[in-house]
């Protein structure tokens, strides 16, 4: 089945634009009416690839994506899925995927999600089981018509292959060197995952804009790459610029230039049309490979009047840069300002201490490696000694780093900083996008975001030298509250998939 989206995107001598649309609650309504009538006209214009579909925006329950996609696939307009991981868990994830493939919705955004704010007789439970590289790499697998694992119910019965086109999120607009470095970082540990296409952050700053692509080319990537432009009425703006919305950074300049367009007969409505026609041509001459558009209440009019005036810009972007480029002031460029001096860390000497630690006892040549793995092995065998011995690691860890025993432990992956304990999205392999200026989206203002405090003990990664990570695989909620230590040494935590032979070497 040929899919416009897919196509589009492949074509390299096509600009590829898509909508995002945003339902709400409840199963019908005006809301959902207008959204259908909107799709329509898309269909008729053509110009469309694609309309994405929410899931839950806002950490808030709405109308499942599929269920729209479902009647934006029959008008003959590709749905592109939102799958977001914040209200399911992996089983959850994989049995949506299965849904998603029957039903040929194969256009999927994989993102982590806002951190759930509301629901039935309060806020619901943040799930966050799989973040999205790990997710894209289930997502991968499913590709290649794969076994079951060892031990599955239903392992006689194999698994057709299931092909998705699936992309993921990226913000370029942090304004610190520790919030964009990791997503950097962790945009291609996603590309190494299995992401097809990216797509950014909404955002202002051209020059951010552009420092992406080129990141993206410097890396040899040939991932299509689209640019999130959104067009935000003035009350949406003046959210956006309290900091409310995660990871949404709209700088003090652009709002009160849209105060003044406000003053205008219309509102303010052409003048913020023309400026998002000017970031599309801005864009699509830099090297996009299309433009993911948004907005508040826009008319499939206004969407109309955006795409016409972007067409006559084309090929005068250069000159337009200046027009649109709103910068968060002290905004922190990878090109420009990635120094190549050490940079100045927090706790030196703690975090020294750890590694040290670390290596000596958990690394296959540490001076402690051996005994640590006898004691390990001597313990497993009896129940009490067992015991004490996860008794015994907990006191420790519940000291030192907050231990939540979750049994399988990343303390040296972050920084000898517990994500179990620090992370409310408990991610285990970079940040989310909801960070604004280093805070946490769950503490705005109040607590920083868990990977920039991670970012300023360690040593890597580093500004100068951004590579996707190895993904570390989801937790094993079998090994909730066990020892960490001996699940190491046993080969059942995340390094079995470093080491399979560890085991084996400790025990001779
Ligand atoms: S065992 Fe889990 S909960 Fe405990 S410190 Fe390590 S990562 Fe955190």
């Amino acid at each position: 089945m040929t899919d416009s989206f897919h196509e589009s995107l492949l074509n390299n001598n096509e600009f590829t634009i898509t909508y995002e649309l945003v339902p709400g609650r409840g199963s019908g309504g005006k809301r959902l009416e207008k959204i259908l009538r909107l799709a329509e006209d898309a269909k008729k214009d053509g110009r469309i690839k694609a309309l994405s579909i929410t899931d839950n925006p806002g950490g808030h329950p709405a109308l499942a994506p599929s269920s729209l996609g479902l009647d934006i696939q029959a008008m003959g307009i590709s749905p592109l899925i939102h799958f977001s991981l914040k209200d399911k868990n992996r089983n959850m994830a994989e049995s949506q995927l299965f849904e998603c493939h029957r039903h040929n919705l194969r256009n999927l955004l994989v993102l982590g999600g806002d951190y759930p704010r509301y629901g039935f007789h309060g806020q619901a439970m943040p799930v966050f089981d799989l973040d999205s590289t790990q997710l894209l790499s289930l997502i991968d697998r499913l590709r290649y018509h794969p076994p079951l694992e060892e031990g599955a119910p239903g392992r006689i019965m194999e698994l057709p292959p299931m092909i998705f086109f699936a992309g993921c999120v990226v913000s370029p607009f942090k304004t610190m060197e520790s919030e964009q470095v990791w997503q950097y970082v962790k945009l291609l540990t996603k590309i190494r995952c299995g992401a097809q296409f990216v797509i950014s952050q909404l955002g202002f700053d051209m020059k951010k804009y552009a420092e992406l692509l080129r990141l993206i080319r410097d890396q040899h990537l040939s991932t299509p790459l689209i640019a999130n432009v959104f067009v935000p009425t003035l009350s949406v703006a003046k959210i956006m610029n309290s900091g409310r919305v995660p990871g949404v950074i709209l700088p003090d300049k652009l709002l009160q230039r849209m105060q003044d367009e406000a003053k205008g007969a219309d509102r303010g409505e052409e003048a913020r049309l023309l400026r998002a026609a000017k970031m599309v041509a801005v864009l699509r001459d830099t090297g996009y490979s299309g433009v993911h558009l948004g907005g508040n209440n826009l008319s499939f009019d206004s969407i109309s009047f955006l795409l016409d005036k972007a067409e006559t810009f084309v090929g005068t972007g250069q000159q337009l840069v200046e027009e649109v480029h709103f910068p968060e002031p002290s905004t922190w460029y990878l090109y420009g300002n990635c120094s190549r001096a050490p940079r100045k860390r927090n706790f030196p000497i703690l975090f020294a201490a750890n590694d040290l630690l670390h290596r000596q006892i958990f690394c296959e040549d540490g001076h402690l490696f051996p005994l640590a793995a006898k004691i390990s092995h001597t313990a497993e065998k009896s129940h009490s000694l067992r015991r004490f011995y996860t008794f015994f690691e907990h006191l420790i860890k519940k000291i030192l780093f907050r231990c939540r025993m979750c049994g399988d432990c990343t303390l040296a992956e972050s920084s000898y900083l517990c994500p179990q304990y620090g992370c409310p999205k408990r991610m285990i392999n970079g940040p989310c996008g909801g960070s604004n200026n280093g805070f946490c989206e769950v503490y705005p203002n109040e607590r920083l975001c868990f990977w920039v405090r991670a970012y300023q003990r360690g040593i890597a990664p580093d500004c100068n030298h951004i590579n996707g990570l190895p993904m570390l695989p989801p937790k094993d909620w079998s090994l909730n509250t066990s020892s960490s230590w001996l699940n190491f040494f046993s080969g059942r935590d995340h390094c079995r998939l470093k080491s399979k032979d560890r085991k084996l070497k400790a025990e001779s």
